[in-house]
């Protein structure tokens, strides 16, 4: 995440120069006051760059240092910012937690929403985005917090089965406590909430087939032949010699969620007994981690 974008400056600024010219013509046709042709315009064109890059603005008002009780969390209790050795990318981190805060509306469902849990829940985002910076994640969808795990409608209940869950459309929803759950132990290859975000990735397309959004025809190829094989692998072999749990075999959006927690807990795992699907992965979020 940036804190200031001069691509998209640049192309609000132009679409916001086009508005105005369209809106020039027409107050001009219809007004005899060459002052008040110019003025609407482009008055009208300075409000819709504003509003356009209100994210960014915000960002730069904003301290990018996240507040203690966040910064306390991420020190304490999320393994991957614990790991990164260099300072600045550190900074580059809680900056982009901030950010993320900033930008999302986090709700909690009968469970407060503290500094632990916004900071968990924005770490999960941000460490899926990390090695893409120019990547902005949806602004759309609530983020909502429940205590415990939920059933299908949405009641919690200590034998639900549900800890997340995420949709082509609406909010992403959490178990507050599986949340805390999957950063407790931050190498056993289980991480609600990266499993979460990663349904969000497959979806920014607004298609649930397990291949990641905005992927180039021949970045895609490589995905599918992937799924095929470890699927058709686990069909042969059965669930204990696979790499990932057997949840990841529900169907290829499943097998993405799953993929991507192993990916970011277990990379050299991943890498030493599924060199392939690791490189996918290791090229899709743009992080090296097995060599790290
Ligand atoms: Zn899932």
């Amino acid at each position: 995440m940036q804190r200031f974008n001069s691509k998209a400056l640049l192309l609000n600024g132009a679409v916001g120069a086009v508005v105005a010219t369209g809106l020039g013509g027409l107050v001009l046709a219809n007004d005899d006051v060459p002052g008040v042709a110019v003025l609407v315009p482009v008055l009208g064109a300075v409000l819709y760059v504003l509003w356009s890059m209100r994210r960014y603005i915000r960002r730069m008002m904003a301290d990018p240092e996240p507040p203690e009780g966040i910064r306390k969390t991420l020190e304490t209790g999320v393994h991957f910012y614990k790991c990164i050795k260099d300072p600045a990318e550190k900074t580059r981190f809680r900056h982009d937690v901030q950010y993320f805060l900033l930008d999302q509306t986090i709700v909690g469902v009968g469970v407060e929403v503290t500094d632990e849990l916004r900071a968990l829940v924005a770490a999960s985002a941000v460490v899926l985005s990390f090695g893409r910076p120019w990547y902005e994640w949806d602004t759309t969808r609530d983020i909502l917090l429940y205590p415990s795990a939920f059933d299908e409608d949405y009641n919690h209940r200590s034998d639900g089965r549900r800890l997340g869950q995420v949709g082509s459309q609406g909010p992403v929803i959490f178990s507050a406590k599986a949340l805390r759950a999957g950063f407790a132990s931050g190498t056993d290859g289980h991480n609600v909430g990266f499993h979460a975000f990663a349904h969000v990735l497959d979806f920014d397309d607004g298609q649930i087939d397990g291949i990641p959004a905005n992927l180039n025809w021949e970045a895609i190829r490589p995905w599918v032949d992937q799924m095929s094989a470890h699927f058709t692998r686990r069909d042969r072999q059965g669930r204990r010699k696979q790499v990932l749990r057997d949840y990841a075999f529900t169907n290829e959006a499943e097998f993405l969620a799953c993929a991507t927690e192993m990916f970011f807990e277990q990379p050299r795992r991943m890498k030493q007994k599924a060199p392939e699907l690791y490189r996918l992965l290791e090229e899709f979020y743009g992080q090296p981690l097995a060599d790290q």
